[in-house]
């Protein structure tokens, strides 16, 4: 069996909490790392700012339809989309392939297939060359944020990053400069599902400013916009 490369992303895009865990969980099993959308707009902008190796995308979704959204990402992007469509919805099978996906798998689907669908996709989009493989790196400042290799460096020296706190310190980098607002940076980083628990989002820039400024208390890098939000500086 060909391993696949365990820092392909698979971006599952899914209401049904018992379907997006059992998905999430078979993927992770086979080596990929996971990232669960609950509806469209929260897709879009993952895949906007960071596009998966794949997206499985169901067409019945809260806030839209799985349709629109294959449309939207194709408008933008190449990345593998396999679409999962309700039993004998043959209609939805097709607008799917003429939308742009590349498969689709109905439901009920056994995870076997749908895994196999998924490794054959990201390898095809590899021979492909459609995914790079060379690293991304954003800079600024004292950091260094080496995307695909999930690695942080401050003055040179790594430093331990938890998920949530490199998805915002990569959410700000990819827009330094510019004020990103608080609603932004939790539905992009948490999802849609954390508007209003605004402390999490605090609690994580307090992190992050232990970890890269020099006076965490003074910062120069993390700035905060008041009553909008944060940006990152690279200079003072
Ligand atoms: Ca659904």
């Amino acid at each position: 069996m060909t391993q696949i490369d365990p820092l392909h992303r698979v971006l599952v895009v899914e209401d049904e909490p018992a379907i997006s865990e059992s998905v999430s969980y078979a993927l992770e099993t086979e080596g990929m790392s996971v990232e669960v959308a609950y509806n469209a707009p929260e897709a879009l902008s993952r895949v906007r700012r960071r596009p998966p190796s794949l997206v499985l995308l169901d067409v019945m979704l809260p806030g839209g339809s799985g349709l629109d959204v294959c449309r939207e990402i194709r408008a933008f992007s190449d990345v593998p989309i396999i679409v999962l469509s309700a039993r004998d919805a043959e209609a939805d099978k097709v607008a799917g392939l003429e939308l742009g996906a590349d498969d689709y798998v109905t439901k009920p689907f056994s995870m076997r297939e749908l895994i196999a669908r998924v490794r054959s996709h990201i390898r095809r989009a590899a021979r492909s060359g459609l995914m790079s493989e060379t690293n991304e790196v954003l800079r600024g400042g004292p950091v260094e944020m080496d995307v695909d290799a999930h690695e942080v460096r401050v003055k040179g020296g790594v430093v331990p990053m938890r998920p949530k706190e490199f998805d915002l310190l990569e959410t700000l980098m990819r827009r330094k400069d510019r004020l990103v607002t608080r609603e932004t940076l939790l539905s992009e980083v948490w999802g849609s599902a954390y508007y209003g628990d605004t402390r999490t989002l605090d609690v994580h820039i307090r992190r992050l400013r232990h970890k890269i400024e020099q006076d965490y208390s003074n910062p120069q890098h993390l700035v905060t916009v008041r009553g909008l939000g944060y940006k990152f500086v690279d200079a003072p």
